[in-house]
């Protein structure tokens, strides 16, 4: 029987890979860039340079790596004035993904300084007060929200210091874990490797790592003897023996396949890891679960990269429910596991017992 949308959007879901700033909703760059400028030629311009036009982006064909990254600046500079608008974007951010049945969400986003007097930690304080924003408007909501933080590794190894430390001292529940991403084509992982390995071994940080985004398979080795508690992306190999070395390695991967499908040029459908995941009948030791990466930026929802999966994979809404309640013991939140886990299996089990 084919998987419906209808059933993947009502399985509880977890979304473990979100950037807030990517995750922006359009007719909020519209509004702010509305407010910044009231020129609409320039507005166009800057819409039409990024494609956010869905009908747009098909007659062009896919956003590449490098037209995302010209995103993510339009996306800076709108919220590089006014630390405020990050309270908003998180708070919509996680109204979206709890309207698509997401459970149990982490979001990402790296901190910055804002404004004159503006500093990190008070970054940090407006993005958890969009989270405690969406509880106060929403106090039945059962979605978990929890935070990571990024290292930009564009960035100094200064800034990374002051994010493992923002991240281990800054008093708050929702600060799980940290990130480490950007652009891939600038600063190596292994400049970076050393200050990973210290905040996971003495401040217990569990890290998702970035990983597999351009060609660079010494970068994907090194990263896979560390042992990252996660992983996301990895689809980009430059020899099988590689990818082979990843699966073996048993991390669990965050699969984000709208986002690879659009800044991926170098890979194969069946070289992503996910194509191994959907091809074997013993998954045993093969962690994994799918991601809007960007929800904003791809147009996405969390329940679209399942029905792609699907439609893709031929997988049913039971497998699914089985690869999340396995993800489901990676999430950085520990005390979630348990009670993310049985959602997820209930509803399977009420999938069998509409059959009978
Ligand atoms: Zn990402």
């Amino acid at each position: 029987m084919k998987t419906t949308r209808d059933q993947l959007f009502k399985m509880p879901k977890i979304e473990l890979h979100a950037h807030i700033g990517g995750s922006i909703r359009e007719s909020t760059i519209i509004e702010l860039i509305n407010k910044k400028n009231k020129d609409p030629e320039a507005i166009k311009q800057i819409l039409d340079s990024c494609r956010i036009d869905p009908k747009q982006s098909k007659e062009v064909g896919r956003r590449n790596l490098n037209e995302c990254f010209k995103m993510f600046e339009v996306i800076h500079d709108l919220t590089s004035t006014d630390v405020t608008v990050m309270t908003r974007i998180t708070k919509e951010t996680i109204e979206d993904y709890a309207d698509d049945n997401v459970i149990y969400l982490e979001l990402r986003t790296t901190p910055r300084a804002i404004g004159q007097n503006g500093s990190k930690y008070d970054y940090v304080t407006h993005v958890i007060k969009g989270i405690e924003d969406y509880y106060q408007s929403h106090p039945d909501s059962p979605i978990i929200v929890r935070l990571l933080l990024t290292i930009d590794r564009q960035k100094s190894l200064q800034e990374a210091k002051e994010n493992i430390e923002l991240a281990h001292t800054y008093p708050s529940k929702y600060i799980v874990g940290m990130d480490f991403s950007g652009n891939p084509f600038k600063g190596p992982f292994s400049n970076f490797q050393h200050l990973i390995k210290e905040a996971r071994e003495k401040h217990k940080l569990p890290f998702s790592i970035h990983m597999g985004e351009v060609l660079n398979d010494d970068e994907v080795l090194l990263i896979i003897s560390t042992k990252p508690e996660r992983v996301g992306h990895a689809v980009c190999w430059q020899s099988e023996s590689t990818r082979d070395e990843f699966i073996r390695s048993q991390i669990p991967l965050e699969v984000c396949l709208s986002s690879n499908h659009c800044t991926t040029t170098s890979r194969e459908e069946g070289d992503h890891p996910f194509a191994e995941y959907a091809k074997t009948t013993n998954r045993s030791g093969m962690h994994m679960c799918l991601n809007c990466d960007d929800k904003g930026i791809f147009q996405t929802t969390t329940t679209d990269e399942y029905l792609m999966a699907a439609d893709d994979f031929s997988l049913s809404v039971e497998e699914f429910c089985e690869m999340q309640a396995d993800m489901a013991n990676y999430i950085f939140d520990k005390e979630s596991i348990e009670g993310v886990r049985s959602q997820i299996i209930k509803y399977r089990d009420s999938l069998s017992s509409h059959v009978c």
